[in-house]
């Protein structure tokens, strides 16, 4: 008997936006001159991120639970006034 691993996480959705796309990138192009992360959500820089999401193929988010590593799939802090707007099963967080 041969145990097929899944190549996807389940449960897979899209990343929210809480921003217009305008100002998510005039975020993320602040965010980028201080080299520094943005937020997925909204692209505001984050600078000590305590909050995360699994994310895939550059706009999905999969269940926080969910560990198995998958290819295109990274690991995004998330802003603490966002992550409050985000499924919890999905935001993990690390001291
Ligand atoms: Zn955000």
């Amino acid at each position: 008997m041969i145990t097929m691993k899944n190549s996807e996480p389940i449960g897979m959705i899209d990343i929210p936006q809480f921003n217009s796309w305008d100002q998510f990138e005039t975020n993320r192009e602040k965010a980028d001159k201080n080299n520094k992360d943005h937020c997925p959500c909204c692209g505001k820089q984050i600078d000590n991120p305590k909050y995360f999401i699994n994310t895939i193929y550059g706009g999905l988010m999969y269940p926080a639970i969910d560990k198995n590593v998958y290819p295109d799939a990274w690991v995004m802090g998330v802003g603490s006034e966002c992550r409050k707007k985000l499924p919890k099963e999905y935001v993990f967080n690390v001291e």
